[in-house]
């Protein structure tokens, strides 16, 4: 059964147990937090935002059906089966991360806004697979 609904809407409707987002989203932060320390001179809104990124442009795409989730308690860490096959593939990952990357070119934090951005989706095949 897959529901195409935004995952948001999808956490009122079952019960997801948000302290494994808590603690997912605390991975992605810390990140955030790594990249600040070694370029300081980078926007920390960015850095935080581009960890982010992917899951905001899921959550666009599954908002107009493109991706979505559908329930499965069974599942893994969240309970959900996730259907992202452009915001979280490899190939989808790299262009996302390289035109967020792009924003930081004339500021020369090209790197790290990249980086923000792609560790997303390393950290997501590190504890979702
Ligand atoms: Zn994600």
């Amino acid at each position: 059964m897959q529901n195409n609904i935004s995952f948001i809407l999808l956490l009122s409707f079952i019960n997801v147990d948000l302290n494994n987002i808590t603690k997912m989203y605390a991975g992605h932060f810390a990140l955030a937090l790594l990249f600040q320390f070694y370029f300081p001179d980078v926007n920390s809104f960015l850095l935080a935002f581009g960890v982010g990124l992917l899951d905001i442009i899921f959550g666009f795409l599954a908002y107009f059906n493109l991706e979505g989730v559908s329930i499965n308690p069974k599942a893994g860490f969240l309970g959900v089966n996730l259907h992202c096959p452009y915001s979280h593939s490899l190939v989808g990952s790299l262009i996302i991360s390289l035109l967020w990357g792009c924003l930081g070119i004339n500021s020369n934090s090209f790197l790290p806004l990249f980086l923000s951005s792609f560790s997303h989706f390393i950290l997501d095949c590190i504890s979702e697979k």
